[in-house]
Formats: C-alpha cells, structure tokens, sequence
C-alpha cells in the first residue's frame, strides 16, 4: 500500500500533477487506486469536473470527494485549496457503494448500509462521507451498529472554513451531493486496520443531567432550559449568541456505554434550548469541558505510541474543525508527527464517526482526532522511529491559557466540593447524619406524584423524656444516634429505602414498592432490633411505629394522618408495638 498526495493546482493539467500515481501504477504491483478528494473550496461544477479528470486520468471509479474545512497533507494543513490523495493497493478489494436520498429515511439507509457491509466478504474497514450533523444518526447508527462484529467502521462529515456556511455536500464525477452517502468499502484477508480517537478536552466538575432531548435538540438539563448552563458559567447570552461562537469553545462532554462523546453546541435558540453536533438522549450526565492544550498533547501522544506499534503504511487523519480554531497557528501540531510514520492525509471534519471495536456501537463524535492506520501485509520486523507531538512552540505562547485553565479547572473543582457539601448539610439531619425533614418529606412527596406504591413507618421512641430527665441530654443524643444506626442498618437490602429524622425523637422510613404485609414484616423486626438492644447507661428502650402502605393515588396530607393516627394507636395499646394505618 502506497499513498501519494498532492496539492491540487488548477493550471497544471491533471495527467501531469498525477503524473507519480500513474508511475507507480505502472509496474505493476499495485491492482486499485483509490481517490479521496479534499476541498476547501465549495466550487461544485469544478469539483466535480476534477473528478471526472482524475477518473479518466487514472482509470478508475474508486473516487470520493468531500468538503473540508481543512485538508491535511502529510500532517499540515494546505492553505485554502483542495487535496487529491491516492492510495494505492496490492492486494485489497476497494469498492465505493453510494446511498441516495438519505435525510427522512435514516433508518432504511441504516438497514441498507448493514446490508451491504456484511455482504462483502472480508470486508475490513468501512469509510462512511456523508452530510450527518442535521440527519437522525442516532437511530441510522443504531441499525448499522449490528453489522458484523470485526468490520471497523470510521467516517467524516464534510462542511467548509466557517460555522453555519451551507456547504455541507460531498461529490464524486457524478455530481455534488447533498444528501447522499458515499461508502468506501476496504476488503482483503490481508489488510490490516487500527483506528481510534483522541479526546483530550477535559470535563469541568459539575454535571448535569439531560432532562429533555430529541437527538441533536438539547432542551433541558437538570430540568431548566439547557441555555442557562451557558449563561450562569460562561455568560454566553442565549440573545447575543444564537450561532454560538462562544459556546464553540466550551462543548459538552457526555458518556454514553462508557465513552466519552463530546458535543459542540452549533446554535442556540431564543427558548433556551440548544442543538448539538451530535446526538443526545434523555437521563446521559453531561459535562461543561474546555480545552488543556497540555493534556491533549499527551491524548495525542498515547495515540501516536499505538499507531507507531501498529506499524502503518496509510494514515488518514479526521480531525473536527473545532480543533483546528482552538489550535489556531497550531494546527499542524498534533497532526505532524503521524506523518513521520508513514504518508497521510485527510480532512478537518464536522462531526466523526467512530465503531467501538468492544461493543459494536457506532458511534458520533465532536472535538476528536480520528486516526486511522492501514497496512497490507504482516507488520515488518523493523521498529518505526518514536514521534511525539513537538509542543515547544506551545511552551511560551500557551502557558497563560494553560495556567487559566488550570485555575478555571481547580476553581471548578473546588467549588463542586462546597456544592457537594452544601446539598450534604442541606438534606441532612446534623445529629444522626439521616435525611432531615424537609429532605424525606420530598422523597415521600416524589414517589406520591408518580403514582408509586409506598410503605412508611412512622416511628416514636417510648418514655424518651425521662431518659434525657434521668441521663442527661448528652445520654439522650448518643442513644438518638445509636437507634438512628439500628434504623440505617434495618433498610439494608430494601432498594431505594430511605429514613429520615422527623424532629425530636420521631422519624421516618420510606419502603418504595413494599406491600403491607412485607412492611409490616420489617417494622416488626426494627421493633424487635431496638427491643433487644443494651443501650450504655440507660439499658432498655423501646419504639413504637405506625405503619402505611397506599394504593398510589393517595395525597401526602392524607397519609400522615393516617399513619401519625397509627403511630397514636400504638402508643395508647401500651407501646413497644407496630400498628398499621386504616387509608
Ligand atoms: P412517648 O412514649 O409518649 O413518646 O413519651 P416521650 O417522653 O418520648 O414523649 P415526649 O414527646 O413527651 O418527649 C419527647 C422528648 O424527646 C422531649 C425531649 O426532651 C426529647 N428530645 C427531643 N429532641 C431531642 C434531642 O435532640 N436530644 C435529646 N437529648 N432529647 C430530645
Ligand atoms: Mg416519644
Ligand atoms: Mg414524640
């Protein structure tokens, strides 16, 4: 496997600028060229005249052309112009399938792409160009997720330079296609691939959890219009932003299966809500993220180290375009070293499409550098020279971000911590470190309105004044504290079972989903558990407990009249008893 790029120059003719593909054709050696074309410039008729050239020029039909806001040869970006780069192959099939009339027909284009990809025999990689960021990937990518286990799958969205320009179309010889998706299909028993993604944008402490999305349309977080993230942390104004320049900088980072998916915001609307570079679904965490030069170099670095070890003859690099305008004069740094293995190009996409080898899942991806390796053959013996990212540019003129952003990440972090603490002391109960009144009384409440099934005990400890009375106050905490562990230790093993402090010497305990019976059965056995218990200094205490169970269409009001009723029962037949709520 060979590649041969070249810097397309438009008074040249084609057969002389392709003059070194055609050469190595020649002997022989190769059996298939394949074509990407990378432009940066939204001229159709050229494109695609140039590739109706390029076809003639070196016969073949294996051509895949796609807009790009960057066109990366040999590790740096060519100024402002369009990159033809031809890999030559020995022994693998090639093939370019093409799906038409994709948006509003994602799923069907999911079955077919499946369909196609795991008729191919040994099909190795699938390369997919295709205009996704306003297509429903998310149920497209849910279908192609089931082809076979070991084809890798990779892939680009083209777009141009600038943010919201329209030129979201990829081309071949036939045309330039809006809605189209273009399959490279790589197969051969001896074609190798390794391909992964790096990241390094790193997540600011506080998360968020997505209350209300439909794939790319990011409504709510935590409940609240998503905007507002912006606004409170960043003071990026729904008003002033709508394309959302600034938020750009600070994407999302959600995890999904256990990997991390980052979303650039692409516009903001005056409702608050937001669209994304990718899909999203309800109940994922996200987080704020920004961008340490420093840790991505090392993501970078980590990435090289494998792909050195994979020994590569073919490197394509699909790199987001957010990359690119966060790296600004840069750019070719963290692209650079890969050529130094081996050729490589590729493009500055809006959106990359990753397979998860362990799960299958395809995957969208925003703010990450795809590599991909190739190679015919068994890897040689000989080791490839070691490459890191050169960052001492970087020392210098980066260090005052770096610093900032390593105040923004602590300051972040510390303030998570008071936050944590904050909502700790706000919920709980400062003696016996239980929930506190208002905190169970919301848990109740929560479960009600959802219609659950409940049981609750309502719990008073017996005589309790006159052990404050005999004892001291002292005496009186730490046996408050010592019934709190026995109650702790009592809802072990029922899920979601909570207790809460009430005030005084009363408290709660909320079963969800427990029936009457079984409730009955655990306040028993509480009751029995503090029966049998030698308490220091004072010896013997008892509780007694109401205990109520609803239908799920009970108001809160009602309920603690019933059980507080219940609790008064008990302690009028005598105390030391549980008597159970009459709803
Ligand atoms: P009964 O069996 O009818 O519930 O009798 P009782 O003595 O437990 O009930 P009463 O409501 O008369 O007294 C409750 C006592 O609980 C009053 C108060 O001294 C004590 N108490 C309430 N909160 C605390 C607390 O935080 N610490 C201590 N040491 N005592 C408390
Ligand atoms: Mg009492
Ligand atoms: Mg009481």
């Amino acid at each position: 496997m060979k590649q041969i790029n070249v810097e397309y120059n438009r008074r040249q003719p084609i057969p002389e600028q392709m003059a070194e593909v055609l050469r190595e054709f020649r002997t022989g050696k190769y059996g298939s060229v394949l074509i990407h074309v990378f432009s940066g410039l939204p001229e159709e008729e050229a494109l695609v005249r140039l590739c109706g050239e390029l076809r003639d020029c070196c016969g073949t039909d294996l051509i895949a052309g796609s807009m790009s806001a960057g066109e990366i040869m040999d590790g740096h970006v060519i100024r402002q112009g369009i990159l033809i780069s031809a890999i030559l192959f020995e022994q693998s099939e090639i093939g370019i399938l093409r799906f038409d009339d994709v948006k509003g027909r994602e799923v069907q284009t999911g079955i077919r792409v499946r369909e196609a990809l795991d008729a191919i025999p040994d099909l190795k990689g699938a390369e997919m160009l295709f205009p996704g960021t306003e297509m429903d990937t998310e149920h497209m990518f849910a279908e192609i997720s089931r082809c076979r286990k070991d084809i890798q799958i990779f892939g680009g969205y083209p777009g141009g330079h600038k943010l919201n320009m329209p030129e979201h179309f990829i081309f071949n010889a036939d045309g330039a296609l809006y809605n189209s998706m273009i399959v490279v299909t790589y197969a051969g028993k001896d074609l190798h691939f390794d391909m992964d993604k790096s990241i390094g944008w790193v997540s600011l402490g506080m998360a968020f959890k997505i209350t209300r999305a439909e794939g790319k349309h990011l409504i709510e977080l935590d409940g609240r219009p998503a905007a507002e993230v912006y606004e409170r942390f960043l003071q990026i104004d729904r008003k002033e932003h709508h394309n959302a320049e600034e938020a750009f900088e600070f994407p999302l980072m959600a995890r999904q299966n256990g990997e991390e998916r980052l979303r650039s915001v692409v516009h903001i609307e005056e409702d608050g809500s937001f669209w994304l570079h990718g899909f999203v679904k309800d109940g994922m965490d996200i987080h704020l993220t920004y961008g340490d030069p420093s840790n991505i170099v090392e993501k970078v670095n980590e990435r090289l180290e494998a792909m050195r070890r994979f020994k590569p003859q073919v490197v394509l690099l699909y790199s987001c375009v957010v990359r690119k305008s966060f790296w600004e004069d840069f750019v070719d740094m963290e692209m650079e070293p890969f050529a130094r293995l081996c050729s490589t190009s590729g493009f500055h996409t809006w959106g990359e499409i990753l397979r998860n080898s362990q799960t299958g899942e395809l995957g969208e991806n925003n703010i990450t550098m795809l590599s991909i390796g190739m190679r015919e053959g068994d890897a040689p013996e000989a080791e490839l020279p070691e490459t890191r990212v050169d960052d001492t540019g970087l020392q210098g003129q980066a260090s005052v971000l770096r610093r900032l952003t390593r105040l923004v990440y602590t300051t972040m972090e510390e303030l998570q911590r008071a936050h944590n603490q904050l909502k700790y002391i706000a919920e709980r109960d400062a003696l016996t470190g239980l929930y506190n009144r208002g905190k169970i009384e919301q848990l109740i409440n929560d479960a009600l309105e959802r219609g659950e099934v409940i049981s609750l005990s309502m719990l008073d400890l017996d005589f309790f004044k006159r052990i404050n009375d005999t004892h001291g106050h002292d005496v009186g905490d730490s046996t408050l504290r010592e019934v709190a562990e026995i109650m702790r230790d009592s809802i072990r093993g029922y899920d979601g079972a909570q207790a809460g402090r009430w005030g005084g010497e009363e408290f709660f305990i909320l079963l969800p989903g427990i029936d009457g019976d079984k409730a009955m059965a655990f306040a028993e056995r509480l009751r029995r558990a503090v029966d049998c218990r030698i308490f220091p200094h004072i010896g013997h205490l008892t509780v007694s407990q109401g205990v109520v169970t609803t239908t799920g269409n009970e108001a809160w009001k009602q309920v603690y009249k019933a059980v507080d009723d219940a609790l008064y029962r008990a302690k009028e037949a005598g105390r030391n008893r549980v008597e159970r709520a009459i709803l």
